[in-house]
């Protein structure tokens, strides 16, 4: 087991979430850019004005990711 600290609270946390921003680790309550004050959060917020369609791609790629992360686990 992974033990991580909250880059942003210092609670320590067996299951950290990795923000897909910044890359720190977080406990669940800071795991939103906007709860942890992420540093890319102005990028963020500047790509979110510019792009009016949202690409939602979580079709068939899901269930591969899924399966690569168990696997990563298992060995
Ligand atoms: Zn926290
Ligand atoms: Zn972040």
């Amino acid at each position: 087991m992974k033990l991580e600290k909250c880059a942003y609270c210092g609670e320590i946390t067996d299951m950290p979430f990795e923000c897909n921003y910044c890359k720190d680790p977080f406990c669940s309550e800071h795991r939103l850019p906007e709860e942890h004050r992420c540093v890319k959060l102005t990028s963020i917020r500047a790509s979110k004005f510019g792009q009016k369609k949202i690409i939602r791609d979580e079709g068939p790629n899901k269930p591969s990711l899924f399966k690569r992360i168990f696997r990563k686990f298992k060995d």
